[in-house]
């Protein structure tokens, strides 16, 4: 049993990881400044003994009370439209927030685990992605934002973890989905599963060739626990390793509701990469973690929580 601070805490994935964390019995004080989180993810936590919440913007300084175990630094913007509404916000994040997370964990000696992203590889020439691709990043582009703050991200837990000692695990994590996600989050999966239930065209940017590799949340969690638990460092990519272009996406999400909503091409935003699959040797190999959920499967769970909250 460990005590736990969780940034991003009342987001998509803070949440479902403190949910992890408490049941396995860790206590866990979660820290959100509610820019894109959301209480509801937590409130099934009200009056949980071992959960504690506190409305906080990290890049402030982060006071926790007592000992801790270790520090998850979730907090981000993640979505494109998300972060390309929060641009500066993002970048603030993923340098000052970062510092901010790596201090706690410094001062309290307590290991530090965050979340960076398949982006680093921007819109990658080597594919699949292996963790020793350095990318291929337009570091002035929009998405930049995103992108340079995760780099900078990774960057200062390196220097923190040599100059500091501090006990870091740095998790690459490919597109995510599943329940609590927002419906107005604008990734693909959520808008698609929204659009289709509510008998909307799907809307695909371009020609819908480009390819992602899509993770069910629960293999994703198990994943970050794994590498959190062990030993190693990383970056370790952790995703799903099956690759669809967004066209067969929409053709899933169509299948799995039923829906015969049409598709409508949109314009493909600046910098959107062609490809996308995390090359997943480490996480097997380290870890002795694999994804499990089948699109298919993880879409169905994720239409069941969009039909129960979509007004
Ligand atoms: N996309 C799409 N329709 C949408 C939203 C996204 O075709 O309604 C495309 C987007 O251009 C990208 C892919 O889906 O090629 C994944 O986008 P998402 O925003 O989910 O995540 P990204 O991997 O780009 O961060």
């Amino acid at each position: 049993m460990a005590r736990i601070v969780v940034t991003g805490g009342a987001g998509f994935l803070g949440s479902h990881l403190t949910d992890a964390l408490l049941a396995r019995g860790d206590e866990v004080v979660s820290l959100d400044n509610l820019c894109t989180g959301e209480l509801r993810n937590l409130a099934h936590l009200d009056g949980h003994p071992g959960f504690t919440f506190v409305e906080h913007d990290v890049t402030e300084h982060i006071a926790v009370d007592g000992p801790v175990d270790a520090v998850l630094h979730l907090a981000s913007p993640a979505s494109p439209p998300g972060y390309l509404a929060l641009p500066v916000e993002t970048l603030m994040v993923g340098s000052r927030g970062t510092h901010n997370a790596l201090g706690l964990a410094r001062a309290k000696g307590a290991r530090f685990f965050v979340s960076s992203t398949s982006e680093v590889y921007g819109d990658p020439s080597v594919h699949p992605q292996p963790e020793s691709y350095w990318g291929n990043v337009n570091p002035i582009g929009p998405r930049s934002v995103y992108d340079e703050a995760k780099r900078f991200t990774e960057a200062l837990t390196m220097a923190y973890h040599r100059t500091h000692g501090v006990d870091v695990r740095i998790v690459r994590i490919f597109n995510t989905y599943g329940p609590r996600m927002r419906a107005d989050d604008g990734r693909v999966v959520s808008n698609f599963i929204v659009q289709a239930l509510r008998g909307e065209p799907l809307t695909i940017y371009g020609d819908g060739s480009q390819t992602r590799s899509f993770c069910y949340v629960d293999d994703e969690i198990r994943g970050f626990l794994a590498l959190l638990d062990g030993p190693h460092t990383g970056p370790i990519n952790i995703g799903n390793d099956g690759e669809f272009t967004m066209l067969e996406l929409a053709e899933v999400v169509r299948e799995v509701t039923g829906s015969s909503s049409p598709i409508e091409h949109l314009p493909l935003p600046e910098d959107d990469p062609k490809q996308r699959r995390p090359d997943l040797t480490l996480a097997r190999s380290l870890l002795g973690w694999e994804p499990s959920v089948a699109l298919s499967d993880g879409v169905a769970r994720t239409v069941e929580y969009f039909a129960s909250v979509l007004p």
